[in-house]
């Protein structure tokens, strides 16, 4: 079975997560920029953020024999903080990037004036640079934001197709579907989504466009919850050719969009600008 985690911030993780997810036929991952937990308190922190998404993350990846990609963004949560805001004019250099693949995280956190401006510029950006666009939909009032979401991405120069609305569930999956945009659902231990509610989704609405995610992060999470999805699905009658589409054909449509994939995972180099994971380097 070959997986591909379209979302898991693996700066959060460490490297029994990477060994497991290897053994577990994780071959490729997105890494989304997120909200570190912290508030950042100037762009700068970003900036470095963002590099070692590009660099040593990847590299990192590459020792287990997973290929990294990532998008960066300026996260809905800190676009309510002004400190933040020159993140957005900085984007262009980073979106560049060979590694990048959509613009993202964007979305709505608590649904205000500053996270209007936020998404819709960063959804012009993305439209700018031929890039998808991963959008967080909110926790918290999960189908006002969702509708929401989905009026300014209609007011947006980018193409649905090139969407993708994330951590769905039962009550929104049905009008996101319908926007014509990416369904990325992610899957949690014990809160919001299951791999059996999921399970139960995709025989409700079928394989098409549907991507499921870890999302594992700094909070109690599983980054084998794509394999945990995958067992669940072959459990419940859907094919090893079903699981091929969730769990690889799929993010591997959307994020291909960006033109960008490389799916071999690197040749694992000995170090990173001159360092190892070897602390020391014995
Ligand atoms: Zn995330």
């Amino acid at each position: 079975m070959r997986i591909f985690d379209p979302h898991i911030h693996m700066t959060s993780r460490t490297t029994d997560d990477y060994e497991a997810m290897y053994a577990a036929g994780v071959r490729a991952l997105v890494e989304p920029s997120f909200w570190l937990g912290q508030p950042r308190t100037s762009p700068e922190s970003f900036f470095d953020y963002f590099d070692s998404l590009l660099g040593w993350e990847p590299f990192r990846a590459a020792q287990y024999g997973i290929a990294h990609h990532c998008t960066v963004a300026l996260n809905p949560k800190e676009a309510n903080d002004p400190r933040c805001l020159p993140v957005l004019d900085a984007l262009p250099r980073f979106l560049v990037k060979d590694n990048v693949v959509a613009v993202g995280e964007i979305g709505y956190d608590s649904m205000t004036p500053a996270e209007d401006t936020a998404l819709a510029a960063q959804l012009q950006l993305a439209a700018d640079h031929g890039l998808p666009a991963l959008v967080h939909t909110p926790h918290r009032d999960k189908l006002t934001g969702m509708r929401r979401t989905i009026d300014v991405v209609r007011e947006s120069a980018l193409d649905p197709e090139l969407v993708l609305l994330d951590h769905l569930n039962e009550t929104t999956v049905k009008e996101a579907a319908d926007s014509g945009c990416w369904l990325g659902f992610s899957i949690y231990p014990d809160t919001k989504m299951d791999e059996d509610r999921m399970v139960a989704v995709l025989k409700a609405h079928g394989t098409e466009k549907m991507l499921v995610n870890s999302a594992a992060d700094w909070g109690k999470s599983d980054p084998l919850k794509t394999r945990r999805t995958a067992d669940a699905m072959l459990a419940a009658g859907f094919t090893d050719d079903d699981v091929d589409q969730v769990l690889w054909r799929n993010p591997v449509a959307f994020y291909g969009r960006s033109g960008r994939l490389q799916l071999d995972a690197a040749a694992p180099g000995d170090l990173h600008e001159g360092n190892s994971i070897l602390r020391g380097g014995e």
